[in-house]
């Protein structure tokens, strides 16, 4: 799963977090928008991750991070959870926030300025030989300080309350980024959070010109059993089988439930030999434990796997390599189910339908 997605933070963690983007964001000229600060976040706060590796080579190679770069790096490394209206009204809050951090911080400056001019005026005052309205340069003074005071304690009692209302949103935004991603059933990754990771873990492969590898994995005849136990043995059963699966496909693996019944696995930068060790020791962990019916003891019979994996061709798009995986799941079925098999190669799928 995604680190993201895993990520729980724990508030104190949340204001830490805020506060650093906006200290590394001001340091390297980021203008505090809703975005940059959700990127810079996740910049702090997982410094291995492919975002925070690019964006520290941009930085060594001294390339500014523009609207335009930072647009393209939320694009391509942030999670797609944002369409959800809590993650759009939390933003709309964030933006005003910083609307008035920004308002406060402008009128500061202007205080500053005024202060600058009073000083300017009463240097020349003082620098002429009439001294005389001394009096009046030193109240001038003393009313343009207090001015920039109140502003300071302003603008500081803003700042405080800004970075806690952030870290509070960050949290929430990150709170409905792991339900986005989340099924409840099984809290294995999702559909959606597995398409993501799937595309991007192929551009990365493509990028770092390495293999990874596909597998998807469906409980066998499962109709049947949920027939003779009924659904919610069936949901039991469902949950044991993907805490299998989430135990061996955990980071750097990423486990889904791809469908129903069906699971999948990315294994990024991993052949296909060694993913079929990994299904191969969970289809003998699920097919030896034997299940029991909790509030009677009964025995549900056994339960086993079918899985098919398909190690990526250099450039092959997602939809192939799933239908890859998906046929050679289908070969297991074929072959009596309760087995693994590897994918073709495309070229071979190709001569045997010709
Ligand atoms: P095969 O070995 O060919 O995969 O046979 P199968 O019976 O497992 O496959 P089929 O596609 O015919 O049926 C899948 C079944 O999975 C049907 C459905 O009742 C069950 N199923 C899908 N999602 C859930 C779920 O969330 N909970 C339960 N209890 N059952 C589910
Ligand atoms: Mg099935
Ligand atoms: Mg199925």
């Amino acid at each position: 799963m995604n680190a993201d997605v895993q990520t729980a933070l724990r508030s104190t963690r949340s204001y830490d977090l805020a506060r650093k983007a906006l200290e590394v964001m001001e340091a390297n000229h980021v203008w505090p928008t809703v975005r940059n600060f959700d990127l810079w976040v996740h910049y702090v706060a997982e410094k291995e991750s492919p975002l925070a590796q690019e964006i520290d080579r941009l930085l060594a190679a001294g390339e500014p991070i523009t609207e335009t770069l930072g647009a393209e790096l939320a694009a391509q490394f942030l999670p797609e959870a944002r369409l959800n209206t809590d993650v759009l009204e939390a933003g709309d809050v964030l933006s005003k926030e910083l609307q008035s951090v920004t308002t406060a911080i402008e009128n500061a400056q202007r205080s500053s300025e005024e202060y600058g001019q009073e000083l300017a005026t009463a240097s020349e005052k003082l620098e002429g030989e009439h001294a005389g309205p001394v009096k009046d340069v030193v109240q001038g003074l003393t009313a343009a300080t207090k001015k920039a005071q109140v502003e300071t304690a302003v603008l500081e009692g803003q700042l405080a309350e800004t970075t806690a209302e952030l870290g509070r949103l960050r949290e929430s935004l990150d709170q409905v980024r792991r339900d986005a991603m989340t099924d409840g059933l099984t809290n294995l990754a999702n559909r959606k959070a597995f398409d993501e990771c799937l595309e991007s873990t192929c551009e990365k492969a493509d990028l770092a010109g390495g293999g990874m590898t596909l597998a998807i994995i469906d409980i066998d005849h499962f109709k049947g059993f949920n027939d003779a136990w009924g659904h919610q043995i069936g949901d039991q059963v469902l949950r044991y089988v993907a805490s299998v699966i989430g135990r061996m496909g955990a980071a750097p693996r990423m486990a889904a439930r791809y469908g129903g019944e069906e699971f999948a696995i990315i294994f990024p930068a991993e052949s296909g030999r060694a993913a079929l060790t990994v299904l191969e020791e969970i289809r003998e962990e699920v097919s030896s434990r034997s299940l029991k019916r909790r509030s009677t003891n009964e025995d549900l019979g056994a339960i086993t796997v079918s899985a098919g994996y398909a190690e990526r061709l250099a450039g092959e798009s997602t939809m192939s390599l799933v239908e890859r995986a998906d046929a050679a799941l289908y070969a297991s079925k074929h072959a009596g189910r309760n087995r693994t098999t590897a994918a073709q190669p495309m070229a071979a799928v190709t001569t045997a339908a010709a």
